[in-house]
């Protein structure tokens, strides 16, 4: 395998987390505890690992964690109940609420109860209205850890031609509000595009974001482009259970001029960006208190 053609989101990751934990040990001198709030309701097994890994990483970067499981049948009540308790803690800075939540519960109405200045995965509205309008506010953490992963990759992306392959809110409509952001010309095809493939082989950069195990192979890209797989699927091969992503990556290495694995790509990179989201909003909260003084590694907050 061509290593140097890997974007390498293990070790990027850890820069990002590294930084982070320079900025928590510099909060706590001035005082201030960031503090993540994390909230599972059921037992969903996946949702328990990942919440597991949240707080691991969280206590690694010097952030404490607050952990509150509910049970599946808890009510709507309970949830909003609890969230209005965590908005109103001032010691409380950032509240994730895992998904997905039980059917019996709303989660567009779970989630729109979060203070947007302590929603840390970027996802109530005015956070979303704000990316959109280039403010900068919480931004959703896959899209940020994959912008971070592109612009390692390839400096400034003024004027490229992104290709974002979903659409949903969680991934796809803030990757291409970002992609804007920096510049980029962007187009987003879905499940209802009638020449997606057509598209995609015109990026200079494609951002996959479908839950299709290696949907994605050769015939879809340009020489050249620079490849983040944001998918993660399970599947059976060879008697064996393995994560692979979207994208096809043995069809599509000779291709490419740098491609993100799965495992090992853009998923730790959004663990780190909630840790990152997390000292954005302990920050955002102590100025606006006027309880911080300007420490200079805390100036890009
Ligand atoms: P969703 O299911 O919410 O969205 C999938 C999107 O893909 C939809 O917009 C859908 O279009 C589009 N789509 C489906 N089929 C096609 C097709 N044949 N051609 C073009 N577009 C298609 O998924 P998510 O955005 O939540 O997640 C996408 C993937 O990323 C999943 O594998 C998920 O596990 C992974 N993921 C990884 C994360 C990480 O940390 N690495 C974090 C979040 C997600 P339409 O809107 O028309 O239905």
């Amino acid at each position: 395998m061509n290593s140097l053609k890997l974007i390498d989101g293990k070790a990027a990751s850890a820069r990002v987390l590294q930084q982070v934990r320079v900025d928590v040990a510099a909060l706590v001198l001035q005082g201030i505890q960031p503090v993540l709030a994390v909230i599972l309701v059921g037992e969903d097994p996946a949702s328990q690992v990942y919440v597991r890994n949240k707080i691991l990483r969280a206590e690694e970067a010097g952030i404490h964690s607050l952990e509150y499981r509910l049970p599946a049948d808890a009510g709507q009540a309970e949830v909003l109940d609890l969230i209005a308790r965590l908005n109103a803690d001032a010691s409380v800075n950032g509240i994730l609420l895992q998904l997905p939540l039980p059917a019996h519960i709303e989660e567009t109405r779970a989630l729109q109860a979060i203070a947007p200045g302590k929603d840390v995965d970027g996802f109530h509205s005015e956070n979303v209205g704000g990316l959109s309008q280039g403010r900068r506010v919480l931004t959703p953490c896959t899209p940020s850890g994959c912008m971070q992963l592109l612009t390692d990759t390839l400096g400034d992306l003024t004027g490229k031609h992104a290709v974002v392959i979903g659409r949903s809110n969680i991934v796809g409509k803030p990757m291409a509000a970002l992609l804007l952001q920096a510049h980029c010309s962007v187009t987003v095809v879905h499940s209802r595009s009638s020449n997606a493939q057509e598209l995609c082989r015109q990026a200079d950069i494609v951002v996959a974001a479908v839950g299709r195990p290696r949907m994605i192979d050769a015939s879809w890209l340009k020489e050249g482009c620079v490849v983040i797989d944001v998918g993660i699927n399970r599947i059976e091969e060879n008697g064996r259970s393995r994560l692979v992503g979207d994208v096809d990556f043995d069809s599509a290495l000779p291709i490419v001029s740098a491609i993100t694995p799965v495992p090992g790509g853009v998923g730790p990179m959004t663990i780190a960006f909630l840790m990152k989201n997390t000292v954005t909003a302990a920050v955002q909260q102590a100025q606006a208190q006027r309880s911080l003084s300007e420490a200079p590694c805390l100036s890009t907050y």
